[in-house]
């Protein structure tokens, strides 16, 4: 297997540096992780391509610069308890462990939480726990979080997701229409008030789930 290690630096200086991430953390985060060990052998020589790749179950892993950009809208801190929803390859799971100081990641596929386990066991990160089910309803067990990321498509925001924040907590989603979406980002400034911004428009797969799309949505 050819040494992939001067695809990511070109990767981190191509597709992220240069579109304007500043995050040291994060810029580092992506030079050390390996990327490749998220997808399969066939897909290895693209890890460090710009755009999304096919993970199995009809799932990606997302294009690079997203997952440092919503590594970026998080504003992750040492000490935060992050929630992922859509661990998919757990490959953004694994940038965040580097970031925060805990990481629950949920998927709705078993096979995917699996095989996403197991690159996270032989890079031998400690502080990322799997878990199964509809992420869409949050992990109410282990709410609230400094930070959720959700990392598929919902057609308007989770309303258990923004209840599990923390003050001054942070959500980013994809929302809109099943294949168009623009990222936002809500803040909780209080108990029952938000603020809100907008980013980039971009497309990911949907979220299934009970406050996401419905399975028959098509
Ligand atoms: N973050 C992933 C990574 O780093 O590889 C990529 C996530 S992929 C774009 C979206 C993921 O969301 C898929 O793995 C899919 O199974 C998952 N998903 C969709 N609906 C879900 C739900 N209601 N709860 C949990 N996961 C869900």
């Amino acid at each position: 297997m050819k040494d992939l290690t001067l695809d990511r630096e070109k990767m981190v200086r191509n597709q992220i540096e240069r579109r304007g991430i500043k995050h040291l953390g994060i810029l580092a985060a992506m030079r050390q992780v390996p990327r490749h060990l998220f997808v399969s052998m066939e897909y290895q020589s693209q890890a460090y391509a710009d755009h999304p790749l096919p993970i199995g179950y009809n799932q990606t892993i997302s294009q690079p610069y997203i997952v440092a950009l919503m590594s970026e809208l998080i504003q992750p801190q040492a000490d935060d308890c992050v929630l992922e929803v859509g661990s998919g390859s757990g490959y953004q799971a694994a940038i965040l462990s580097l970031l925060v100081s805990k990481v629950h990641s949920i998927d709705r596929h078993p096979g995917l939480v699996n095989q996403a386990q197991a690159v996270i066991d032989t890079l031998k990160i400690n502080n990322v726990l799997f878990h199964v089910g509809d992420g869409s309803l949050g992990l109410p067990e282990f709410a609230p979080f400094d930070a959720i990321l959700i990392t598929a498509a919902a057609p308007k925001l989770p309303r258990p997701l923004l209840d599990q924040l923390k003050i001054g907590g942070r959500l980013v989603l994809p929302v809109g229409e099943r294949w168009h979406q623009t990222l936002e980002r809500w803040t909780k400034t209080s108990e029952d008030t938000f603020e809100h911004d907008q980013d980039i428009p971009v497309s990911f797969v949907p979220l299934v789930g009970k406050f996401g799309w419905s399975d028959s949505d098509g």
